[in-house]
């Protein structure tokens, strides 16, 4: 079977969804790979490698004769249109927000499958492309803040006196949130965590952050490990009760999210009002509702406070930013899944009976068929 690669048409978007060593696999498991050029030089993937690989090379790929497209961003309305009957794509599709293109998918008769709908089980780890990109983000948003930040994160004694370290308070502790601590850790930071979600104080420890306790009558677990979301009364509980430790933070990194819903609001400009000049609060959920009040995505916003500002920085496009240890990552994840269904001789053929292969399904045989995308389309 034909294996697609194209250059990601979306402005701002840098990663792959092949890097050269996935094509290798792809090629010794017996598909025939196309890479459009230049589709990997903005991750740093040079055309030559993938030559080196076992791919051809094409100027524009036609798309009317592939078996299998893999992608990063949600495929968007002309290429599905050019799409076989019976094509499979692989790549994130935004299954909560895309609705009108899994409708596409869908009546085109794709076999799509979203990164975003792999089961988090053990098995499925090494596919798991959401915990490989919070990883990435996680850990860039840390350096951003860093950056900007106008101290040094670590203590330092010297001859001309001692600084402190920097207090780093890092909100909502999933993969990104923990690979922030972790990140901050390495640089000296003196970390604290909070998180709704009962097991996040062991994971907060475990990362060496110190986690915050905050009294709300409970926990927010919702199923598959991930949180719900607050009601209005605890939501604002939850803002005064993370407003002294805002006020005390240097250096503030925000991950927090409901999968499906706009970001929870965790911070709000009078919290901002509170901390110190030059203190920096980094929004990885920008593009998403933003967890900080007045986050823009893409941008950074000062923030007047007595005697300086304090500057806003909203993430976008996190995991584009590391390019090629992004693709590196989320091109082993689907070389993984395509792994998962190959069959002898470079053959794709989906055993639905396998619950990874069944849950990461969006679309088959003209139907939609993971079910809370079904609803609310219909
Ligand atoms: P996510 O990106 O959906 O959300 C980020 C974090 O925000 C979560 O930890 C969530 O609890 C938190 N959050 C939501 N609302 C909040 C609020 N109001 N205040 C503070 N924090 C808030 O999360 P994720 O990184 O995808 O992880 C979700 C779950 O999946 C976790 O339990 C994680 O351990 C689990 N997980 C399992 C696997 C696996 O088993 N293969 C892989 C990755 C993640």
């Amino acid at each position: 079977m034909k294996i697609a690669i194209r250059r990601e048409p979306i402005e701002g978007e840098r990663r792959v969804a092949a890097t050269p060593a996935a094509v290798a696999q792809y090629v010794a498991a017996g598909y025939a790979v196309t890479v459009q050029k230049g589709a990997g030089v903005a991750a740093g993937y040079a055309d030559a490698a993938y030559v080196e690989a076992g791919a051809a090379l094409a100027a524009s790929i036609p798309l009317s004769k592939v078996d299998v497209v893999v992608h990063v961003r949600p495929l968007d309305a002309e290429t599905i249109g050019k799409l076989p009957k019976g094509a499979i794509t692989i790549g994130f599709a935004s299954p909560a927000s895309e609705l009108d293109g899994v409708a596409a998918l869908a009546a085109r008769g794709v076999t799509a499958f979203s990164l975003e709908l792999i089961p988090r089980i053990s098995r499925a780890q090494s596919m798991d492309a959401l915990t490989s990109q919070a990883l990435v983000a996680g850990y860039r948003c840390v350096l951003e803040g860093a950056m900007r930040f106008p101290r040094f994160l670590p203590l330092f004694m010297t001859a001309a006196g001692t600084i402190p370290p920097a207090r780093v308070l890092v909100l909502g502790a999933g993969v990104a949130g923990l690979q922030a601590i972790a990140t901050a850790k390495r640089l000296g930071a003196k970390v604290s965590a909070y998180d709704v979600r009962s097991a996040s104080a062991d994971e907060v420890q475990s990362m060496g952050g110190t986690f915050i306790h905050l009294d709300l009558d409970a926990a927010a677990d919702a199923a598959g490990g991930y949180a719900k979301e607050l009601a209005a009364d605890r939501a604002d509980r939850q803002r005064e009760l993370l407003a002294p430790h805002v006020a005390e933070a240097d250096l503030i990194v925000t991950t927090a999210a409901i999968p499906g819903r706009p970001a929870p609001r965790l911070i709000t400009a009078s919290m901002v009002q509170g901390m110190a000049p030059g203190s920096i609060i980094v929004d990885l959920a920008a593009e998403t509702g933003g967890n900080v009040e007045g986050a823009k995505p893409g941008e950074d916003v000062l923030v007047p406070v007595t005697g300086g500002a304090v500057t806003i920085v909203g993430m976008k496009d996190a995991a584009s930013t590391m390019p090629f240890d992004a693709s590196r990552l989320l091109g082993q994840n689907i070389a993984n899944l395509v792994a998962l269904m190959t069959r002898e001789g470079g053959v794709l053929a989906p055993d639905f009976d396998d619950e990874v292969v069944a849950g990461a399904c969006l679309t088959h045989e003209g139907a939609v068929r993971h079910e809370p995308t079904a609803a609310a389309i219909a």
